[in-house]
């Protein structure tokens, strides 16, 4: 029998923590930054499910806040946000 996870089971799951590896913290690689609009976002947990490091946290009252410091750019987020809340723009050059 197939058991549905709840939203706010999800940090009960066997995910990934971030961790500081040899090439350093994952977002030093991000060329690509994910920028959310708490105005558009509808909680529904999607990108933070679907987050491949588990850096997005969504709180019902503060909207999505994202782990810069790890978040390495992919665009997942964006990918399977049902609102385009979340949109992925250009790190600033060196
Ligand atoms: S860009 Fe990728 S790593 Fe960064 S928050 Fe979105 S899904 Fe996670
Ligand atoms: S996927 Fe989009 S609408 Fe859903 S919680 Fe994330 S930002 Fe909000």
């Amino acid at each position: 029998m197939v058991r549905v996870v709840k939203p706010e089971e999800n940090y009960k799951l066997p995910l990934t923590k971030p961790v500081v590896g040899v090439a350093g913290k994952t977002g030093l690689w991000r060329t690509m930054r994910p920028v959310v609009d708490n105005e558009k976002c509808t909680r529904c947990y999607q990108c933070e499910i679907y987050c491949p490091v588990n850096v997005i946290r969504v709180e019902p009252e503060l909207g999505v806040t994202i782990d810069y410091e790890y978040c390495k750019g992919c665009g997942i987020c964006e990918d399977v946000c049902p609102r385009s809340a979340i949109v992925m723009v250009p790190e600033p050059g060196e």
